[in-house]
This record gives C-alpha cells, structure tokens and sequence, in this order.
C-alpha cells in the first residue's frame, strides 16, 4: 500500500508548520522586549544629615534638596569635615 499524501494536504501542512515557526520565534522576540521595559529611573534615598529626614530623589543628583528642612545634601557622604 502506497501512502499517497495530496498536494493540498502537503501545502496545508507546510503553511501550518511554517506558521507554528514563526509564532514560536515571535513569542521568543516578543519576550525579551518586553524584559527591558523593568527598567525604571534609577533612584536612591537620601538622608538628610540636618534633620535625618529619608527621602528619594534622583541618584543622578549631585546635590538633593531636603523636602522638610530645605537644608542641601551632598551625594558622597564619604567627605568629612574635621
Ligand atoms: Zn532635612
């Protein structure tokens, strides 16, 4: 017995497989655009050295304005004054 396959049953089968590829490699590209979109605005939370007030500002900040005090933050809090 000879399986003989129609040349409609193959291209229906060629089209689906190829449409199955393309939504597989779609779902793939769609998910790893999606994964950037975490990403937010990079922020830190200060401390204010007058008034011990937390808050978040940018971290792109040289300088922070206390929202309480008023009083200006420096962003390296490594330099001392002795
Ligand atoms: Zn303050």
């Amino acid at each position: 017995m000879i399986f003989k396959v129609d040349v409609s049953t193959a291209a229906f089968l060629y089209v689906m497989s190829s449409l199955i590829a393309v939504f597989a490699l779609w779902v793939l590209t769609e998910k790893k655009t999606t994964l950037p979109k975490f990403v937010r605005e990079e922020a830190d939370v200060w401390e204010c050295a007058i008034c011990t007030y937390t808050y978040v500002d940018s971290l792109h900040r040289e300088i922070s304005q206390c929202p309480q005090c008023k009083s200006y933050n420096k962003k390296d809090p490594d330099e001392r004054l002795v």
